[in-house]
């Protein structure tokens, strides 16, 4: 029985980690892949928990023993998906999430074309704004650039299958639920966890 692997991505500022908060908390048969970042911690957030925090040279080595199946330069910081661990948990039959961004899902997509690509929008650019101006530990500075990387990353919707506007909590759990149950539904995933039942029926 294979696991799915589900690529969440989103501009910051649309409601992407609390959305998957909230699809885990709702579903704990998904696992979330912790990734690597050069990135400082913001207030509140736990090596090991958001992230596995480290150094530009701890990442340049890990880069270069092959450990991230990928690895991306966003807002200026490195980001990386560890290798270990995730086609192993796939093939065990585990769903894997991954919360990157679009180029990490593009090299996703070619080693896991199987892959599930989901993106969330904000229901306006106002109103992105107005979130990323709540997280008062960025400067103004960083504002501005993650409004434009906003709209570099909304330029890749189209390469993912599914697409949520968050406009409302609740809707676009139940729009990312959805998702998630649709593929338990797909014909694949239904004949390997019903396979007595299709043998006997078919
Ligand atoms: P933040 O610093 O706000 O937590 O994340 C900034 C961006 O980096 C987000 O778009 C997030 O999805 C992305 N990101 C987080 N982890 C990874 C990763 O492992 N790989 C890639 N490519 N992007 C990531």
């Amino acid at each position: 029985m294979l696991g799915h692997l589900y690529i969440v991505v989103a501009p910051s500022g649309a409601g992407k980690t609390t959305l998957v908060r909230l699809l885990l908390e709702n579903d704990p048969g998904i696992r979330v892949s912790i990734s690597h970042t050069t990135r400082q911690p913001r207030a509140g957030e736990r090596n090991g928990i958001e992230y596995h925090f480290t150094d530009q040279p701890t990442f340049q080595k890990k880069i270069d023993n092959g450990d991230f199946i990928e690895w991306a330069e966003v807002h200026g910081n490195f980001y990386g998906t560890s290798r270990s661990g995730i086609a192993a948990a796939i093939e065990a039959g585990q769903d894997v999430l991954l919360e990157i961004d679009w180029q990490g899902a593009k090299q996703v997509r070619t080693l896991f074309p199987q892959a599930i690509g989901v993106f969330i929008l904000p229901p306006s650019m106002a109103e992105l704004e107005t979130r990323l101006r709540k997280r008062a530990t960025d400067s103004e500075q960083t504002i501005a650039r993650r409004m434009a990387a906003a709209r570099e990353e909304m330029r890749h919707v189209a390469e993912f299958d599914y697409v949520i506007i968050n406009d409302h909590l609740p809707r676009a759990l139940n729009d990312v639920l959805a998702v998630v149950q649709a593929s338990r539904l797909r014909y694949d995933s239904q004949r390997q966890r019903h396979s007595i039942l299709f043998s006997t029926l078919l």
